[in-house]
């Protein structure tokens, strides 16, 4: 038979998606398994969302919607991106599609020729990475230290500008170390981007989840020059405890949104109906529910943050926000754990899920070894049970 595409059997599973599915399926085996693996918030979808859902059917919204989302959702968005982010945009510059995912895979499609440059900032989400691959993009990593919070300074994204490059991806606050970037920070990152003519995608999906009372600042209030290049991304998953309903939006500036209507138009026709009437009250209803989530993701924080610090040979940073942490291996590597030697974090991550029974994720696909991601999306007992069980797999 003929070669497959060379592109797509280059493609990597995700890691998070790979690890999830692990866990979900030892759940379904009855094993009592620990998922500190997938960031998927463990709260149901607020009851006035599950609603609308249903009136949604019962009234018939059932039929196939424009290609970028239907006029009063993308209205909504921009009502949401007005009043939490200060942005003003029109209807017609907002892309809805099957999640986020869906939208950072289009917004890179739209934006990519073979051999461009995209920088990306290391740790990443892994998604980030095998997406550029896709769109026959080059990714440039750009390692940051945990020693500064893991963020990039304006003269590390300098350095990494080449002739070839035509985004850079943004990921505020991350996934996966939590860390956010301060106005002063994002200012200089956008300067650099303006100066050098480079798109940025700014995947905000997180934005909502910010602990200790910080503010929260999107690259696209920053001043029209850096809103022009800007490809804000987010999405309803996260805030909204909607991981399941696939809806995600894009803003940007309308050429880009046209061309991306278009690319989805020939790709899924559009989202689903009854989701995306779902999101418009998520984006509209009352925003009490969020309040009451992001005060009990701090508190789970601040727990998990504290317990792991009180481990002899564990750490991590606090993050500002999102729902990971980084667990620093560095003292465990060389150990035998679970019978197992460590060399690294994959070792690690696979010992502790067979030997410990809990689920985490192993950094490597998010570009730096010796960490694995935690994720404290879980309840409280199921954070202190795995916490425990770290604690015991480590030997302490
Ligand atoms: N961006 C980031 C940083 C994420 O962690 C996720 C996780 N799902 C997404 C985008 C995609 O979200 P979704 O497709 O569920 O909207
Ligand atoms: N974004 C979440 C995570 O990083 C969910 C899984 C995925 O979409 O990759 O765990």
């Amino acid at each position: 038979m003929k070669e497959i595409s060379k592109i797509a059997s280059n493609v990597k599973a995700s890691t998070t998606i790979t690890v999830d599915s692990l866990y979900k399926q030892m759940k379904a085996d009855g094993i009592d398994v620990i998922g500190f693996g997938a960031g998927e918030p463990d709260f149901e979808t607020p009851e006035n969302i599950r609603e609308a859902a249903h009136t949604a059917i019962r009234n018939g919204h059932t039929k196939y919607t424009h290609s970028s989302g239907m006029p009063e959702l993308r209205k909504s968005v921009v009502h949401r991106l007005a009043e939490d982010c200060r942005i003003d945009y029109a209807p017609e510059q907002i892309v809805i599609a099957s999640g986020a995912k869906h939208n950072i895979y289009v917004t890179v499609r739209t934006l990519i020729n073979i051999g461009d440059e995209v920088i990306l900032p290391a740790p990443y989400w892994v998604t980030y990475a095998e997406i550029i691959k896709m769109a026959g993009g080059v990714p440039v990593i750009i390692p940051a230290s945990e020693a500064n919070d893991f963020k990039i300074t304006k003269t590390e994204l300098e350095a990494a500008v080449t002739e070839r490059t035509k985004l850079f991806i943004l990921n505020n606050p991350s996934n996966p170390t939590g860390m956010l970037y301060n106005e002063k920070e994002l200012r200089d990152l956008a300067e650099t981007c303006v100066n050098h003519d480079l798109y940025i995608m700014s995947d905000e999906i997180y934005y909502n989840l910010v602990y200790d009372g910080k503010k929260f600042t999107s690259v696209a209030e920053l001043g029209e020059d850096i809103k022009e290049r800007t490809i804000i991304i987010n999405g309803v998953s996260k805030t909204y405890a909607m991981t399941g309903w696939r809806i995600g939006y894009s803003a940007s500036n309308l050429e880009l949104a046209n061309i991306m209507g278009n690319y989805l138009s020939h790709s899924t026709s559009s989202p689903s109906t009854i989701s995306q009437l779902a999101a418009i009250e998520a984006l509209k209803g009352s925003q009490e529910s969020v309040v009451t989530m992001r005060n009990e993701f701090e508190k789970r924080r601040n727990y998990i943050v504290e317990r792991i610090n009180a481990i002899k040979g564990l750490s991590c940073r606090k993050p500002d926000g999102a729902f990971y942490i980084m667990l620093n291996l560095e003292h465990q590597i060389g150990k035998t754990l679970g019978g197992k030697v460590i060399n690294n974090s994959d070792d690690f991550s696979l010992a502790f899920l067979e030997n410990g029974n809990v689920a985490t994720v192993s950094c490597t696909g998010f570009g730096i070894d010796n960490f694995v991601r935690l994720t404290y999306a879980s309840s409280m007992e199921s954070i202190t049970e795995g916490i425990n069980r770290l604690e015991r797999f480590v030997g302490v």
